[in-house]
Formats: C-alpha cells, sequence, structure tokens
C-alpha cells in the first residue's frame, strides 16, 4: 500500500548534511537499494502503481535510477533505455540542458531509443527542483516516445519539482 511503501523508503534513507556540497542536504537511498527485501518490495510497488501493461520500456536518469530502472524492466519482461550525462553516449543523441543552481547540466538519449509511440515510464531515485525530470520527459517526447508515467523513490516536496512539472504529473513512493 502507499503508506507502506513511504514508511519503507523512509527507514532506508540516509540524510547527508552539506553532500555534495555546502547546504545541500543529501538523500541517499543506497540502503534501500542494498536491501533485498526492501529493495524488490519497492519496485514490485511501483510495477503495481503504474500496471505491468501500461509501459512498454522503463527509462532511467544516470546514475540511480538506473539501478531501478533496471530492476522493474527484469520484473516486467521489458527494456531499458538509459538517459545519460552529456558525451557518454556513442552515437547520436538528442540534448536537453536546464539549468543548476550554479550553472547548467545536459541529458542526452539516443535518436533511435524509442519506436514511434513507445510507451516510457520514467524512473529516478529523487525529485528535487524538477530540472533533471523535465529534461527526460522531454527528451523521451523528442526521441519518440510518449511517457507512460514518471516515478521516483522520494520527492522533496519544498523545491518544488511537482509543480515544475505540471501539468505533467509525478509519482513518488515518499513525499517530505
Ligand atoms: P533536480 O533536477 O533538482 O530535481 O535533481 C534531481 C536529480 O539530482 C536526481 O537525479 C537526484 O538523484 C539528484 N538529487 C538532487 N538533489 C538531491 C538530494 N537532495 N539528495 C539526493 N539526490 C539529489
Amino acid at each position: 500500500s502507499g503508506p507502506a511503501m513511504a514508511r519503507l523508503v523512509a527507514s532506508r534513507v540516509l540524510d547527508v548534511p552539506d553532500f555534495p556540497k555546502p547546504d545541500v542536504l543529501f538523500k541517499d537511498l543506497m540502503p534501500l537499494f542494498a536491501d533485498g527485501v526492501a529493495f524488490r518490495a519497492v519496485v514490485d510497488g511501483i510495477v503495481e502503481h503504474h500496471g505491468r501493461d501500461s509501459f512498454d520500456v522503463v527509462v532511467g536518469i544516470e546514475a540511480r535510477g538506473f539501478v531501478v530502472a533496471a530492476a522493474i524492466a527484469y520484473a516486467t519482461g521489458k527494456g531499458v533505455v538509459p538517459v545519460r550525462k552529456a558525451g557518454k553516449l556513442p552515437r547520436a543523441a538528442y540534448a536537453e540542458s536546464y539549468a543548476l543552481e550554479y550553472g547548467e547540466a545536459t541529458l542526452e538519449v539516443h535518436q533511435d531509443a524509442f519506436t514511434a509511440g513507445q510507451r516510457a515510464l520514467v524512473v529516478d531515485d529523487v525529485l528535487a527542483t524538477g530540472g533533471t525530470a523535465r529534461a527526460t520527459l522531454d527528451l523521451v517526447e523528442r526521441a519518440g516516445g510518449t511517457v507512460a508515467g514518471f516515478t521516483v523513490l522520494l520527492e522533496l516536496s519544498f523545491l518544488g519539482g511537482r509543480e515544475r512539472l505540471s501539468p505533467r504529473g509525478v509519482h513518488a513512493l515518499l513525499t517530505v
């Protein structure tokens, strides 16, 4: 259930102050990934929420999104499409840049990553300002896919990511 999922995530996240820089409270989900029972429960919970027939492929955002995406894909017999940081993909790619607190970041996806209209379930570990997510959802659509859903394990609601993604929705297992 939703509350049980939220409790599970809450029990397996560590708060790391001032990482990767001062005044950032980093939410470390490695304890969740490392716990086989909890990790499987979370993966199954995400699949159950969206429904295994609602998507054709799973998109993971580098790097922690890859962990969750691969597990969901394996559990449902689907494939994985990685959205990567600039310069990592070997073939022709679309790029989307977005503002960070200081400077800019770029994400990329292969131009042939999706067949036309292929339905993508997009996953990441943490939704913060939503810049990463917005760029990723735009990339999926530019590459010819459709966004079947977007799930994060943890949403930091005070950073306004959900508003930034509107009218697209986001499913969060835990919102703080
Ligand atoms: P944003 O684009 O601001 O929503 O940032 C989301 C991306 O950065 C995700 O891929 C997260 O893994 C990572 N991230 C941002 N802020 C945090 C945080 N406080 N704790 C853990 N990961 C974070």
